[in-house]
């Protein structure tokens, strides 16, 4: 269950991303803000604003505590050393509604799911109650918006590879990946990467296979920025802006490497040592 709502979790975000401007029209920022406006209350840090109802204010107090910890641990982590600044009206706004009845106001699909966060927007929403809230939903959220906002908008991610960035900022996450995969390999369900690319995630997946795709996504990137290089994923992360195909980009600075099977093949090499 825990992995499930986790799985969940980070679908959402994903969805986001792939979908952006219909869940900003259908069940979009400006309403929810406005309706629910003046039930709001407000803590401001340096890079963020938080809001919150009812939420006690050493909860909220904590929530600005690790923002402000995340926000320099995630830059750190992924190599973003000259990242920009969110400072005054630049800040990340973070909204902790009540619980999960009220978190699930705000659309259909934050029925399956802890946390939501906009990368536009620069916007996180998530309830005090989230699995996992400080070590998993923040950060996985946050690490969202940081790696967008780096690469920019027209870079072409696919789904595992923004979700294993994601993921790579929850430390408990990074332990459990590989043995999911290697037992995913023995078994004979592992997804090649080249899959991985292709799936469209929906609602419909059932949640065995979501579970694998969301495993074998840390796992990659894991491998990729542990065992490949950090300036290496920083370098990549740079030449993504442009827009250009994936595997181009990958390959262009993944030298060794002539397309997705090959780092497949080398990712499931170094799993089977
Ligand atoms: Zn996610």
């Amino acid at each position: 269950m825990k992995m499930r709502l986790f799985t969940l979790t980070v679908c959402l975000a994903a969805m986001f991303l792939v979908f952006p401007l219909s869940h900003r029209s259908s069940a979009g920022e400006g309403p929810v803000i406005a309706h629910g406006e003046e039930t709001w209350k407000e803590r401001k840090s340096s890079h963020f604003i938080i809001y919150y109802k009812s939420a006690p204010p050493d909860f909220i107090k904590s929530v600005e505590e690790m923002a402000e910890y995340y926000y320099e641990e995630i830059t750190r982590n992924m190599g973003f050393t000259r990242y920009k600044n969110w400072g005054w009206d630049e800040r990340a706004k973070i909204y902790i509604y009540d619980n999960a009845e009220d978190f699930q106001q705000i659309g259909e699909y934050a029925k399956w799911s802890e946390g939501v966060a906009s990368s536009r927007e620069r916007v996180i929403r998530s309830f005090p109650a989230a699995h996992g809230f400080f070590d998993s939903t923040l950060p996985h959220e946050m690490a969202h918006i940081i790696f967008r906002e780096f690469v920019g908008f027209k870079a072409k991610i696919p789904i595992w590879f923004e979700e294993g960035v994601a993921m790579y900022q929850e430390k408990a996450r990074r332990w459990g990946a590989n043995d999911t995969v290697r037992q995913a390999i023995k078994d004979g369900k592992f997804i090649s990467l080249n899959d991985m690319t292709a799936i469209e995630l929906s609602g419909r997946m059932n949640t065995e296979m979501i579970q694998l795709f969301y495993a074998e996504s840390a796992s990659i990137v894991n491998y990729i920025i542990d065992e490949l290089g950090q300036q290496r994923f920083v370098n990549f992360c740079r030449k993504a802006k442009d827009g250009d195909p994936f595997e181009w980009v990958f390959t262009s600075v993944y030298v060794r490497f002539r397309d997705l099977d090959a780092l497949n093949k080398a990712w499931v090499e170094y799993l089977e040592r």
